[in-house]
């Protein structure tokens, strides 16, 4: 019999606890599942984790075969110098599916114009403008793993002409992929509207900067559904202020929760949603969990194991 630590929020252990034993069972693995405290260190075989949980100390768990992390983000966790077992990040269908509808949404609203409408309704009917059509707008998705490719074919099926940059090359159907240091400038040049959905690395800190920001067409949309540290804060507030940016919409920060003074909050041309564009769903994740669990088992390699070295 494994014992699995659980060691993400406590208050999703209610949902959580049954989600993963029927996973385990649905595997065929026999597990005890546990909290801290219910068990040894020494004898636990597994930790479902997530940094918002108890352990932040991995040494104790000397047996641990895997950390599999809930969160598709392991930023808070990679650079952990106790940690020696290896690490897998959360790749879920859910995780997918609302990255996918937040940022469709977002670009429809920018892509369309939509604000206008719901911001005016003042009894004055303005149809003197034909919307324009997806291709008439370039959407550039930085970042083309598992969530950004699956938006970026969603936005190519809508119809709107996609530009896709990564850091190794990529070949991705529908998508105009570019990569590296020298595929960045052209990747920005083409975005109207410019969604990050990059990992927090020391390579992606402070990538939308000043200098990078002016290489969008003026007037571009950002989205920042990826990580808060992508973007220099002060320099995308400036670009907002003389219009080269004409609006942020952004779900991730330097800071979270975002304190109630920042001036994302109070700016005109900002919409912030609260870290929600994806989540987890336990059903689903509880499946990869449990798949990690049965691969770990019989000896084959884990699915989405972090590259400690790269940092994602
Ligand atoms: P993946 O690890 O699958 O993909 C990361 C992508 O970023 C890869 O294409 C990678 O390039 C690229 N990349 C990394 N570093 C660089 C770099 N220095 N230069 C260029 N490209 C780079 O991650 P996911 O798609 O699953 O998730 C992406 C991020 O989304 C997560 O790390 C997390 O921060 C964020 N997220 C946000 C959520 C929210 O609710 N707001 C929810 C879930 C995730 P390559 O393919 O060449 O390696």
């Amino acid at each position: 019999m494994l014992t699995v630590l659980y060691s993400g929020e406590s208050d999703l252990w209610p949902v959580y606890e049954p989600a993963l034993a029927a996973a385990l069972r649905e595997a065929g693995i026999a597990a005890r599942l546990v909290l801290p405290g219910e068990a040894t260190p020494e004898s636990v075989d597994y930790i479902v984790f997530a940094p918002s949980g108890p352990v932040a100390d991995f040494t104790p768990y000397r047996q641990a075969k895997a950390v599999l992390s809930l969160w598709a983000g392991v930023e808070r966790v990679v650079g952990n110098p106790t940690l020696t077992q290896p690490l897998c990040r959360m790749v879920d269908e859910g995780l997918e599916r609302g990255m996918v509808e937040w940022v469709a949404g977002q670009v429809l609203r920018h892509h369309l114009g939509l604000d206008r409408h719901i911001t005016a309704q003042d009894g004055v009917w303005r149809n003197d403008q034909v919307p324009p059509l997806a291709p008439e707008h370039g959407v550039t998705v930085l970042g083309l793993g598992v969530l950004g490719r699956a938006c970026a074919t969603a936005l190519a099926t809508l119809g709107f002409r996609v530009t896709g940059w990564s850091r190794s090359p990529k070949d991705v159907p529908g998508i105009a992929c570019l990569h590296g240091a020298d595929g960045l400038n052209e990747a920005l040049r083409r975005a109207e509207i410019l969604v990050s959905i990059l990992p927090d690395t020391p390579e992606t800190n402070g990538l939308l900067n000043a200098e990078t920001l002016a290489l969008l067409p003026p007037g571009a949309v950002v989205l920042n559904p990826g990580r808060g540290t992508l973007i220099d804060d002060a320099a995308l507030l400036s670009a907002l202020d003389a219009g080269q940016v004409g609006h942020a919409t952004l779900d991730v920060f330097r800071t979270e929760p975002l304190p109630p003074d920042h001036p994302y909050w109070a700016h005109p041309h900002v919409t912030v949603t609260p870290h929600i564009a994806a989540a987890t769903r336990p059903g689903s994740a509880s499946a990869v969990i449990a798949e990690n669990i049965r691969r770990g088992e019989a000896g084959e390699p884990f699915l989405h194991r972090v590259d400690r070295d790269r940092g994602y």
